[in-house]
């Protein structure tokens, strides 16, 4: 079955001015103390480096990789760390820098697997935020785009390691 780009939902335009209007907010919100940024790979990494750039207030970054057990259209909500942070988390204040929120299953995952590290405090920053059914609900504070129960690729998204380097976020068209 051949896959193609579908429609386009939000374009490269709307995208960086949205992650601009972001970074201004977390700079305000932790204009006293340095952010630790913490990108989920490797949904997270373009999102990560674009709010990056237009952070200009002191802030540091770490990565981690994780891995949901499960079939591709259905997290299982057990997840596997599969490359831990580099930097000790303990007192420091944590955004997680996520690309988007399905069922929540993971981010609920990650936030309890950091919040017993000792972090001073703990938020979430998603590019997109799913509006799909019988979600696990998740403080998001920093939102990009809410977007319907469909699956999209680009900015970062991929199918099969596909479509990441898109600069926008588009529906997949399944063919035959
Ligand atoms: P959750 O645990 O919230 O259900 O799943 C989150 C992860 O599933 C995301 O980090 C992402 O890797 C993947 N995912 C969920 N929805 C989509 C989608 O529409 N497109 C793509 N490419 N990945 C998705």
């Amino acid at each position: 079955m051949e896959e193609r780009i579908g429609e386009i939902l939000i374009d490269s335009r709307q995208i960086q001015s949205r992650v601009a209007e972001l970074a201004r907010r977390i700079e305000t919100d932790y204009k006293d103390v340095t952010c630790l940024l913490v990108g989920i790979l490797k949904g997270a990494f373009i999102f990560m480096g674009d709010l990056a750039r237009n952070i200009h207030s002191p802030a540091e970054f770490d990565f981690m990789a994780v891995s949901s057990y499960g079939t591709r259209s259905k997290t299982s909500g057990v997840v596997r760390i599969i490359k831990d942070l580099d930097i000790d988390i303990t007192g420091r204040h944590v955004l997680i820098v996520e690309d988007i929120v399905d069922t929540g299953l993971t981010l609920k995952y990650l936030m309890a697997n950091l919040e017993a590290r000792g972090p001073a405090s703990l938020e979430v920053c998603a590019f997109l935020n799913k509006m799909v059914p019988q979600r696990v609900e998740i403080p998001v504070k920093y939102e990009g785009f809410r977007i319907e129960d469909v699956f999209v690729v680009g900015y970062g998204l991929d199918y099969g390691e596909k479509y990441r380097n898109l600069p926008y976020i588009a529906t997949l068209e399944c063919g035959v």
